[in-house]
C-alpha cells in the first residue's frame, strides 16, 4: 500500500495582521517570559544534571533563555545502552507504523508546533521569521513526508526471481546505534539526521550543537507527542570529544550521519579509521561539511539579477548557510552596474533582533564565529589588495552583530576567496570579460570545497561551457539562480570533495545508507 503523495509545505507569509503572526508573537513572548530548564532524553526519560549550561539570544546575549543540563560519559554510555534496548522492538515494528510517527511528527510541525518551533529558533539561532519558517517549519516538515514517500519505494523495490526460485531483498536497519551529530545553522537538518536513520528501523545516539539545544528541546517534544518510543532517539548534551570517546570506542557503532564543520568531520573520519578493528561492520559515515560557495558571472548577464543573488545569496541568515555564495566573479563590463545594485540593496537591509519583524539581518551565532568573522574583515581592511565596498562594521556590545560586508580583491586567490568564514561577508574578484573560460578553471582550482555554485548567463552556449567545466565544482548547481534555499524533493542536497560524502539530504541516496540489505534466495 501507498502512503500520502508529498507535496512541499506551503511557506507561510506572515504578513502584519496575519494569524500566523499573532501566534508567533505570541510564541515569542511566551518563550521570552519564562526561563526553562532543558533536560537530555535518555530512554525516554528526562535527565537533569548539576551542570547547568544558559542559553541566550545571539542578538541579545545578556537574557537568559534558560539552561540546558550538560552530561559526561556516563550520559553518552546511558543513551548507547537505551539506543541498543530499544532497537529490535524498532527495526521489528513495521514500516508503517513508523512512517506514521514521522508523518505526524509532521502534522505537529505544520499545526500545533509551527508557532514554538518557530519562535524557537529565532531566539536560539537568531534567525528571522522568514529563515525560521522556511527552515524549522516547511524544510523539516518536507523532509520528514518526503522521506517517508522515499522510504516506502525502497522496501518495494525487489530483485527478479526465475522459475523454482524466489528471490527477496530484506531491507534491515545498520547493526548497532547511529549517532547523529548536528549543527545550529539549520533546525531542520537538526532533526533530518536522526530521524531519517530512525525511519529505517535504526536507533539513534543525537547530540546537537550546543547553540541549537533551545529549538532540539522542542524538536524531541515533538518526537514524543507523534510516537517515537522511549530509547529510539536518545538526545545528550556533551563537549565533542566526550562524546567521541565514548561512541567511537563502542563496538556497536553504526554509523555517523553528520553536518559540521570540515575539520571535525576529518578528525572523525580518522578516529574511526584507528578504531576500525573494535566495530562489527565498516561504519556508515556520512557528512555534509563546508563550502565556498560561489557566484560566476558571464558578460552576457543581467547585472540586477546578479546584485540580487550577491545580496539574498551570501546574507541571507548573516551568510551562515553552508550553501552561502561567498565569492562572486564579475566580468570587468558588468562591474559599475553589479556593484551599484548591491550597494543599493544591502542600504534597505536592516540589521537588529530577531523579534522585530522588520530586520533582515540578525546576530551570528557565538562570541567565537563573531571574532572569527570579525578578523577576516580587520584582515581585509589592512591588505592592500582589498577594497571593502560595503559593510565591515562590528558590534558585539548587545548582540553578535556583523554588518553585511562586500570585498573586493585585485587577487583572486586572497584568503577570503579560499577559505570558509561562515558569516555575512563575500568577496569579489572583477576579471577581464573575455578571460571566461580561465577565469572558471581559476575558480575550480583556489577552494577545497564543492558544495553549490551559479552560473549567471543570458548566452546559452555560455552556460552550456560553464556546466561542464565547473563539473566538480558543486553538488548544487544553479543556472540564473542563487546559490542557497535547496527545495527537499525538487533540488536533492549535498556536495562533494571538502564539502561532504554527497550523499544528497532528502532523497533516497541518503536513505540507503541507514540500511544493510539481505538478498535471500530460495529455491522449490
Ligand atoms: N540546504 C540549505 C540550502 O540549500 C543549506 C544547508 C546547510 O547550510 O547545511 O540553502
Amino acid at each position: 500500500f501507498n502512503v500520502p503523495t508529498p507535496t512541499n509545505e506551503p511557506v507561510l507569509s506572515y504578513a502584519p495582521g496575519s494569524k500566523e503572526r499573532e501566534e508567533l508573537k505570541a510564541a515569542l513572548a511566551a518563550a521570552r517570559a519564562k526561563e526553562i530548564d532543558v533536560p537530555m532524553y535518555i530512554g525516554g526519560e528526562r535527565v537533569t544534571t548539576d551542570n547547568k549550561k544558559p542559553m541566550s539570544p545571539p542578538h541579545d546575549h545578556q537574557h537568559i533563555l534558560g539552561h540546558y543540563n550538560e552530561g559526561g560519559s556516563e550520559h553518552v554510555a546511558a543513551a548507547i545502552d537505551a539506543a541498543m534496548a530499544a532497537k529490535s522492538a524498532w527495526a521489528d515494528l513495521g514500516w508503517e507504523h513508523r512512517a506514521s510517527i514521522f508523518l505526524k511528527a509532521a502534522e505537529l510541525l505544520a499545526g500545533p508546533y509551527r508557532a514554538k518551533i518557530n519562535a524557537a529558533t529565532m531566539l536560539g539561532q537568531s534567525k528571522n521569521a522568514f529563515q525560521a519558517e522556511i527552515d524549522a517549519a516547511c524544510e523539516f516538515i518536507d523532509f520528514l513526508r518526503f522521506n517517508v514517500q522515499y522510504m516506502t519505494e525502497i522496501y518495494a523495490q525487489q530483485p527478479n526471481s526465475a522459475p523454482g526460485i524466489w528471490n527477496r531483498v530484506e531491507q534491515r536497519p545498520l547493526e548497532g546505534f547511529v549517532f547523529a551529530l548536528t549543527p545550529f545553522n539549520f533546525t531542520a537538518i537538526a532533526g533530518n539526521l536522526p530521524t531519517s536513520a530512525a525511519m529505517m528501523g535504526n536507533t539513534i545516539v543525537w547530540k546537537p550543537s550546543n547553540t541549537q539545544i533551545y529549538s532540539a528541546n522542542v524538536l524531541m517534544e515533538v518526537f514524543q507527542e507523534a510516537g517515537v518510543p522511549d530509547g529510539v532517539i536518545n538526545l545528550v548534551y556533551v563537549s565533542g570529544p566526550t562524546a567521541g570517546d565514548v561512541i567511537f570506542n563502542h563496538a556497536d557503532f553504526g554509523g555517523i550521519h553528520f553536518t559540521g564543520s570540515t575539520g571535525v568531520f576529518q578528525h572523525i573520519w580518522k578516529t574511526i579509521g584507528e578504531n576500525i578493528y573494535k566495530y562489527k561492520s565498516y561504519p556508515r559515515i556520512v557528512g555534509e561539511t563546508g563550502g565556498k560557495d560561489f557566484i560566476m558571472v558571464h558578460k552576457s548577464s543581467d547585472a540586477k539579477e546578479v546584485a540580487t543573488a550577491i545580496s539574498r545569496g551570501a546574507f541571507e541568515y548573516q551568510g551562515q548557510k553552508c550553501s552561502a555564495a561567498s565569492r562572486a566573479y564579475i566580468p570587468s563590463n558588468l562591474w559599475d552596474d553589479v556593484k551599484d545594485y548591491v550597494v543599493a540593496d544591502l542600504a534597505t537591509f536592516k540589521m537588529g533582533p530577531t523579534e522585530d519583524f522588520g530586520n533582515f539581518i540578525n546576530a551570528v551565532i557565538d562570541e567565537k564565529s563573531f571574532d572569527n568573522i570579525a578578523a577576516y574583515i580587520d584582515g581585509a581592511k589592512a591588505s592592500p589588495d582589498v577594497e571593502v565596498i560595503a559593510g565591515g562594521n562590528y558590534d558585539k556590545s548587545k548582540g553578535y552583530f556583523v554588518e553585511p560586508t562586500v570585498l573586493l580583491t585585485k587577487d583572486p586567490k586572497y584568503t577570503t576567496m579560499c577559505e570558509e568564514i561562515f558569516g555575512p561577508v563575500i568577496t569579489i574578484y572583477v576579471y577581464d570579460e573575455n578571460e571566461f573560460e580561465a577565469t572558471m578553471e581559476l575558480l575550480d582550482s583556489t577552494s577545497p570545497y564543492a558544495l553549490t555554485g551559479s552560473i549567471f548567463g543570458r548566452d546559452r552556449y555560455a552556460v552550456e561551457q560553464a556546466t561542464k567545466t565547473l563539473q566538480n565544482a558543486a553538488g548544487n548547481f544553479y543556472i540564473n539562480d542563487k546559490p542557497t534555499g535547496a527545495v527537499v524533493g525538487q533540488q536533492p542536497f549535498g556536495g562533494a570533495r571538502g564539502s561532504g560524502t554527497n550523499d544528497k539530504a532528502g532523497s533516497m541516496i541518503n536513505l540507503l545508507r541507514w540500511v544493510s540489505p539481505r538478498t535471500i534466495k530460495e529455491t522449490f
